[in-house]
């Protein structure tokens, strides 16, 4: 019989951790197996936060693919899905198709601005290394363009939309930047306006409320303002309109308020919530013996019957556990339900400062700040080895 073909879509935290392991625990001959991304470099979306501010340079958040895999035991092919075909057993792409035995799914989230008007429009995300360099580099336009002219202040008033881990690492990270792009187009910071607005009653929802507590007071020593529990009603190219009616101009808009999953798993005919597929124990799509879904894309269920949280942590976690059952598929042996083990979560207030809930105990400042970066370092350790660490950790 021919070899079995292993095709691997999207070459995100799920996507590189099954190839990574495949690539190890396969024979010679065992199986084919593809990854196909849309770049040729993998990106460290949890440190896509530091670009998009301009604290960091985006290259180092990304790592090239071929650095990273073996393309003498995986194909690499650069190309965007653009459809997925289950009942074909194809993946079509933009110049190409593919068929396969076995489907990882892997393409990650997509905002999710739950029909505000004007939102997908006019307001930035921080999704991809392409995304935050707009972010960047907007954000200097800002300044630049308010010194041509200074009635402008709507120019310096920057508003996040949303306080969940995404939004609130951004704004430690902005508020760290402004003082620099102040002092760099000789601008009085007092013109400048940081304002999150946050539609739920609490800032990082499902943090422990002391945490959240000394969070939003590290971020308001910075010149941050909260606007909790006020809904965004609507973006415009001229800022948003909040609550009953009022309306904050901004020219820079980030939503950072909802993820879902994958528009191209919705149309390929699969049960989704939100884009996501609720995955069976061993993280199959429900009736498709052969396709697994992972990270943003997969859905699951906590023992309390709760969604985990969509995190690079679950993502890289059921990438192993992946890997592993389409060996024991290729093999004939019985597979291994996954099961999430929480290492805790730590996010990053700016410099220097963190919060987090590890082993059980809460860690804030700089404590917490070296738990993030021992995280991050681990990250790049797993993925890449000690040369990975050498070549971007000094970065982190
Ligand atoms: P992703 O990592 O999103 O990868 C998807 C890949 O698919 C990408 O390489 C993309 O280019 C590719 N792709 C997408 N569409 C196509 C297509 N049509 N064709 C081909 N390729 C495609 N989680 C944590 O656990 N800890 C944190 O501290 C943390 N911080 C975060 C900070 C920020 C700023 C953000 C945005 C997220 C953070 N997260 C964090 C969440 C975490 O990044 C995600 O849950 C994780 O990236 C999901 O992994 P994934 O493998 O599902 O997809």
């Amino acid at each position: 019989s021919s070899i079995p073909k292993i095709v691997i879509l999207g070459a995100g935290y799920g996507g590189v951790l099954t190839s990574l392991r495949l690539q190890k625990e396969l024979n010679y001959n065992e199986a084919d197996v593809t990854l196909v991304n849309k770049h040729d470099y993998h990106y460290i979306t949890t440190h896509l936060h530091m670009p998009a501010a301009g604290t960091d340079h985006p290259d180092n958040a990304r790592v090239s693919i071929s650095k990273l895999i073996d393309e003498f035991k995986i194909d690499f092919v650069k190309s965007t899905v653009v459809q997925i075909r289950p009942q074909d057993r194809k993946v079509i792409l933009e110049d190409g198709t593919l068929s396969y035995d076995y489907l990882v799914i892997g393409l990650g989230g997509e905002s999710e601005t739950f029909g505000i008007p004007g939102m997908a429009e006019n307001a930035f995300t921080i999704r991809s290394i392409n995304s935050v360099r707009l972010i960047r580099e907007h954000i200097e336009y800002q300044f630049a363009r308010f010194k041509r002219e200074p009635h402008r202040t709507d120019y310096l008033t920057f508003v996040i939309g949303g306080a969940g881990f995404t939004g609130i690492e951004f704004i430690g990270e902005l508020a760290d930047r402004i003082p620099e792009l102040c002092k760099q187009f000789d601008v009085d910071q007092s013109l400048v306006k940081v304002i999150n607005v946050e539609a739920a009653p609490t800032a990082l929802p499902g943090f422990d409320p002391e945490l959240v507590e000394y969070a939003m007071n590290v971020l308001r020593k910075k010149g941050v303002t909260f606007r909790i529990g006020t809904a965004i009603k609507e973006c415009t190219p001229d800022g948003v309109i909040v609550g009953e009616g009022e309306e904050i101009k901004s020219q820079t808009v980030i939503w950072s308020g909802g993820v879902r999953g994958n528009r191209l798993i919705e149309e390929a005919g699969f049960e989704t919530m939100r884009g996501r597929v609720k995955v069976d124990e061993v993280l199959r799509a429900p009736g498709h013996e052969n396709i697994f879904v992972l990270g943003d894309n997969s859905l699951m269920f906590n023992p309390e019957g709760r969604p985990y949280p969509p995190t690079a942590q679950i993502a890289m976690q059921q990438g192993v556990n992946c890997a592993h059952n389409l060996v024991a598929s290729i093999r004939n042996q019985s597979l291994k339900p996954f099961v999430f083990s929480n290492k805790g979560t730590v996010a990053s207030l700016g410099k220097g400062e963190a919060i987090g809930m590890a082993f059980g105990k809460k860690y804030k400042g700089r404590v917490a700040a070296w738990l993030k970066k021992m995280i991050d370092l681990r990250y790049l350790f797993i993925i890449g080895g000690i040369p990975l660490v050498l070549r971007k950790g000094k970065f982190l």
